[in-house]
């Protein structure tokens, strides 16, 4: 018998129409390309998503087709999340980070029949131009004022104005209804070995993930807070912030390109952000610039850290300089992001600061709608001992079931029960905190035992000297592999060998302890931020360690 509920479809036009129905005088602000700020509420921007979603089927969009963005954070990335998806389409983001080889590689193998840019990015596109084989339209995101000279791409491809776009569009449109699992949005992975994998979200995945990370034991967005989400629009949605926003009637306050120290600072305290989320780098960057300049940060209570570990003296800093409450996280690309999120337990209020400061190393608790487990080679699912680590596998609403158009991988890329397996080897503890203790490529096997590489790097990152630091295996004839510790130390500060090593005395087991440290000028860093380990095994592979 089925219940006699509604059977309203989950769709993410549906979250617009509420934000700008409840929440129309709320504001959306950017800082733009052009230069200054603009700002706007809900309700303007409702309009100019239905002016540029009429202009979309005007061009001939349709159900399922690809249109891409290469873009920034800013308002009219935004606008053109709601309507590609609001009419069916599929926004497929693009980082604009990665090599044009890598861009074009992936416009064309995701079929994008339009790309839509930022102006400083143009020359990319510019570039391209005949290798977009499927392209039919470059749109150009800014106005006329500001257009580029497009007498070069306009040969071979149609070049638009957005703002010319959409400027004579009706502002209304009746949204079309279908399917929830429809397609919505489209994220290409950035791993290191193989071509680069699409990630195809539904409108049904994106809510169900949007209503869990708002959980109060989530990353909770009420419709006092004002958000900052540094990380970018166009890995894996921003986290999912420009739809959890909206559901909340949230603040959003859109970085553009300025995501220095001092421009953060400054965003942070001019439009009263409480709330910020991004990758561990960024706030290196921003507490450097707290310490250097002793500004402090007005009405930030939060940031919702992850996409690679979070360093003790990330959480440390903002907690006792700042009281800021880091709030780890875990995901990636196949999760829609987020799958574990670090918040307290009944019971750890009696913790001491420091035991938790140190708990929110761990990468956190699965969220509703998630499951996971670690299981050995064998395929047998580990203890929750907290010591236990093997490969960690995920299952759930928005966990990733095949890849778009993948000829890799013929017979899938999940477990006979639905078990996708991420890559990364994690603990679970008694409690049912997840830790990260590396991804299964970069684990260092010494002697049959393996040594998670990010223990490592986080001690050597509460070093005061140390300003980056990473750990690679570096073949030993007795070990298998032994860790080397990689370190950029801090401007002007001094620090040697002996000194970095007998750091680590009494913190880790002595046998994990590295053999060597390597100081260099650069670690070298991947599209999104994170520490490129297969580089670095390039630029350390005929490196001799002292006890080979
Ligand atoms: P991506 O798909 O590019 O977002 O990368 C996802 C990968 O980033 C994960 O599989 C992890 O290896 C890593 N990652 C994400 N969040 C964390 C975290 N909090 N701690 C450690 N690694 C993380």
């Amino acid at each position: 018998m089925l219940g006699l509920m509604q059977k309203k479809q989950l769709l993410i036009s549906s979250i617009l129409t509420h934000a700008a129905a409840h929440h129309g005088e709320q504001e959306i602000v950017s800082n733009t390309i052009e230069g200054g700020m603009h700002r706007y509420t809900y309700a303007d921007a409702e309009k100019r998503i239905m002016q540029l979603a009429n202009a979309l089927v005007r061009l001939g969009v349709k159900l399922g087709d690809r249109v891409g963005t290469l873009a920034w954070n800013g308002y009219r990335h935004f606008e053109i999340y709601y309507a590609t998806s609001g009419i069916g389409s599929i926004c497929h983001t693009i980082n604009p980070r990665l090599f044009p080889e890598q861009v074009a590689y992936i416009v064309n193998h995701a079929a994008d029949q339009y790309i839509f840019i930022d102006l400083n990015l143009y020359p990319l596109v510019e570039a391209l131009g005949a290798h977009l084989k499927t392209v039919k339209g470059v749109v150009v995101m800014t106005d006329k004022a500001h257009m580029p000279d497009t007498a070069k791409l306009s040969a071979t491809i149609p070049v638009h104005c957005y703002e010319t776009l959409i400027a004579d569009e009706p502002e209304t449109i009746a949204w079309p209804d279908f399917d929830e699992n429809t397609a919505s949005s489209l994220c290409y992975t950035s791993g290191t070995t193989g071509n680069p994998k699409g990630v195809l979200y539904s409108h049904r995945s994106t809510l169900l993930h949007a209503y869990a990370t708002h959980m109060t034991d989530s990353s909770p967005l009420g419709a006092a807070d004002c958000v900052l989400p540094v990380v970018p629009m166009f890995h894996v949605n921003a986290w999912g912030v420009p739809y959890s926003a909206l559901m909340s009637g949230t603040k959003i306050v859109f970085p553009g390109i300025q995501m220095d120290g001092g421009s953060l600072t400054k965003m942070m305290n001019d439009e009263k952000v409480t709330c910020s989320l991004g990758v561990p780098t960024i706030w290196l960057g921003l507490l450097q610039h707290l310490r250097e300049s002793g500004q402090r940060l007005e009405t930030v209570k939060r940031f919702l850290i992850g996409g690679a570990a979070c360093p003790l003296a990330i959480i440390e800093g903002f907690g006792k300089e700042y009281d800021i409450s880091v709030v780890h996280g875990w995901g990636m690309t196949e999760l829609s992001p987020v799958g574990t999120i670090n918040a307290p337990k009944a019971g750890m209020e009696k913790m001491s600061a420091d035991e938790k400061y140190r708990h929110q190393l761990k990468q956190g608790r699965a969220l509703f709608g998630y499951e996971m487990k670690v299981i050995d080679d064998d395929g047998n699912a580990l203890p929750h001992d907290g010591k236990s680590f093997g490969r960690l596998m995920s299952r759930g609403y928005w966990v990733v079931s095949e890849y778009f158009n993948d000829d890799e991988n013929p017979d899938g890329i999940l477990d006979d029960d639905n078990w996708f397996d991420t890559g990364d080897v994690a603990t679970i503890d008694e409690r049912g905190y997840m830790q990260i203790t590396d991804r299964t490529k970069d684990v260092i096997k010494s002697g049959g035992e393996w040594i998670g590489s990010i223990d490592l790097e986080n001690v050597a990152l509460s070093h005061p000297a140390v300003a980056q630091a990473a750990v690679i295996g570096i073949p030993h004839p007795k070990w298998d592999e032994r860790p080397l510790l990689i370190v950029v130390k801090k401007p002007g500060a001094e620090v040697t060998r002996e000194d970095l090593l007998s750091f680590y005395d009494g913190k880790i087991a002595k046998w994990m302890v590295p053999d060597d440290v390597a100081f260099v000028d650069e670690i070298p860093l991947g599209a999104t931020g994170k520490i490129l380990k297969t580089k670095l095994r390039e630029q350390f592979a005929d490196y001799k360690l002292p006890t080979a």
